[in-house]
């Protein structure tokens, strides 16, 4: 007996949700497979033939150095701008999932100053979520592949929980008010400690709004670490800070 049509919508309708992940893992593939055999070029200068040339990787050197923003305390391993500038849009933006390997590594520079201040076991590293849409155009989500690229795994506790405009471009207290009950944890967070991770650190908006809301829940916020900050004396220098956000979300990836 042929199925009722509801039916069949239903299970093509999962059918395209299952299928999402998986064509998202194999265009991240496709990328890093075309990386290789395709001739790159630098992603911090264009310089032929390596994903990120000897020159460019010496501005990438973890130097962690201690941030403060809105609160929330932790550590930078770069200072945002130049060549860490390029790498990281590169990476996030450009297609350029091949220049992982410096950014993870001073990510980790980041969590590793940010451990070594705690006398505390289990902390668990907590990451920003991306939109559905921001993952859907890039592919990948640039924090928590760079955080496996190191063997890690973020603890996917919170969740986009209303409509959120591109932070890019605002002044501070616009991207306050902007972040501000933007996320939510999914689930009662007591007695669980978590080290804050993202990529940029601009005004602080964003990781004092995690903050908030890992805490709203009953968690701990232990410290945090970014890839880099902005320089304190010009926090307004406008960069593709979080994800350009378009449409309600609720997800909780
Ligand atoms: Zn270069």
């Amino acid at each position: 007996m042929p199925r009722p049509a509801p039916t069949a919508a239903a299970s093509a309708a999962r059918g395209r949700a299952a299928a999402t992940p998986v064509r998202d893992a194999v265009r991240g593939a496709v990328r890093d497979a075309l990386a290789v055999v395709l001739p790159v070029s630098c992603a911090g200068c264009g310089a032929p033939d390596r994903s990120v040339c000897d020159g460019c990787l010496a501005p990438l050197r973890p130097a962690p150095r201690r941030l403060s923003r809105e609160g929330v305390a932790g550590w930078a391993a770069l200072e945002y701008g130049g060549t860490v500038a390029r790498v990281i849009t590169a990476y996030k933006d450009g297609g350029r999932t091949d220049a992982a390997l410096p950014l993870a590594a001073a990510l980790v520079a980041a969590i590793g100053a940010a451990l070594a201040e705690l006398d505390v076991d289990g902390v668990e590293l907590c990451t920003v979520p991306s939109t559905a849409a921001a993952r859907r155009a890039r592919g990948f989500v640039p924090v928590d592949r760079l955080l496996r690229t190191a063997g890690l795994r973020p603890a996917r506790v919170l969740g986009l929980v209303r409509d959120h405009a591109d932070q890019a471009g605002l002044d501070l207290a616009s991207r306050r008010r902007n972040a501000a009950g933007s996320l939510a944890a999914g689930r009662p967070l007591h007695g669980r400690r978590f080290i804050l991770v993202d990529d940029v650190c601009t005004t602080g908006s964003t990781l004092a709004e995690a903050s908030r809301a890992l805490i709203a829940a009953g968690g701990e916020v232990v410290g945090a670490a970014v890839i880099a900050e902005t320089p304190r004396r010009n926090p307004a220098v406008p960069r593709p800070e979080p994800e350009p956000v378009a449409g309600r979300v609720v997800t909780f990836s």
